[in-house]
């Protein structure tokens, strides 16, 4: 849900929020901890339910607030780098700045990594400040109110800003660590090495969220773990795909079918060439795609009763040669398929299947171009 544009910059609530913010809202509304010196909550506060609910929904709406000054900090620099950015979306674990991939090393990344964390310290010591200053203060429940929200905002910022500053991917750290060593080992090497550290923080937490039977903890290692791994494999994909062209990977002896050949004919055709989908052909026009998933659709006695234009999909989604490998593994993800149709001027050149990209990134893995010449836009 879009709930507006900040710096030019799209603000998303994911739906997950909806149910992290009352959540937030009631633990902060209803406990009270002290920690190195902070009274976190308004559990003790002389004020009835709807005074506590409200505060909590306060505090919660100031918290998300920070967390949206941490991503606009990255969001800023990066803007600044000449990257684009398509948003910035709060999510139950915080928020995410969709800022568009960099292959290779990124410019500025280790600053821009920094400036998250480091707003989210700067607002933590500010507003601790102002905690430590008022909380000797004597005053009615208004006053106690305010240096509890103070103490609150000030310790889940100052939180916010060290936990991202751990040296460990995908944590901001991670990602200043891996542009200080990129330096000097060079980027693939600066990541994983980054990852690795993230991955073995990862297990420590995950061992020692074990040990002490805590859940939360055994949660946010297994996050982490499985998002340093993430992180290493999109990496690795756009650092291998950089610069080669759908048209250099793409399968040019396409062969297709008509769409009044029969289910039975098609399973026959898929068994003997080994294709898992074909486009449907009519003339020289695409109509259709269809895949083995459609054709196990069909029970096996209707097989010879059923075309292939009764169960193709019509929504053909095609891609031009000179699109970039890496854009076209987005579509891929984006629409959940395991084939593109390759097209110029209307007229199929070429398929593009997973497979194509997954043998096209073991060749570049190896060292070795694919095979076809490169193309170049129009
Ligand atoms: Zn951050």
């Amino acid at each position: 849900m879009r709930i507006g544009r900040i710096l030019g910059i799209p603000i998303y609530l994911h739906f997950t929020f909806l149910f992290v913010l009352p959540f937030f809202a009631l633990i902060f509304g209803y406990s009270f901890t002290t920690l190195y010196g902070f009274n976190i909550g308004f559990a003790n506060l002389a004020v009835d339910d709807v005074g506590k609910l409200s505060l909590g929904i306060i505090a919660s709406v100031i918290f998300f607030a920070s967390i949206l000054i941490h991503e606009l900090c990255h969001s800023y620099v990066a803007l600044r780098n000449g990257y684009k950015i398509s948003g910035i979306t709060l999510l139950i674990f915080g928020g995410v700045s969709e800022i568009e991939e960099q292959p290779g090393e990124a410019k500025g990344e280790a600053w821009m990594a920094f400036v998250g964390p480091g707003s989210s310290l700067v607002i933590g010591v500010v507003v601790s400040t102002l905690y430590f200053i008022t909380k000797d203060l004597t005053g009615g429940v208004e006053l106690q109110a305010l240096v509890l929200m103070f103490s609150l905002i000030g310790f889940y910022n100052i939180l916010l800003g060290l936990f991202n500053l751990l040296p460990a991917f995908p944590m901001d750290g991670g990602r200043v660590l891996r542009a200080l060593l990129s330096r000097r080992v060079g980027f693939m090497k600066a990541t994983k090495w980054s990852v690795d550290i993230g991955k073995m923080f990862a297990l420590g937490m995950g061992i020692f969220g074990v040990l002490t039977l805590n859940f939360i903890l055994i949660l946010i290692a297994f996050f982490l773990y499985s998002g340093a791994e993430g992180e290493y494999q999109q990496t690795k994909v756009t650092t291998l795909l950089t610069g080669i062209k759908v048209g250099e990977i793409m399968t040019r002896e396409v062969s297709s079918v008509t769409p009044d050949e029969t289910a039975h004919e098609l399973l026959a055709r898929m068994l003997r060439e080994k294709h898992m989908g074909y486009p449907v052909m009519e003339g020289d026009n695409v109509v259709g795609m269809v895949t083995f998933q459609d054709v196990t659709t069909v029970p096996d006695e209707r097989r010879d009763a059923t075309k292939v234009r009764d169960i193709m999909s019509k929504n053909v989604i095609h891609v031009p040669p000179y699109m970039e490998a890496v854009d076209a593994l987005k579509v891929f993800n984006d629409r959940s398929i395991g084939r593109l149709v390759v097209m110029v001027d209307g007229k199929l050149i070429g398929i593009l299947s997973r497979t194509d990209m997954v043998r096209a990134m073991d060749l570049l893995a190896a060292g070795i171009r694919p095979t076809h010449e490169p193309v170049q836009r129009p």
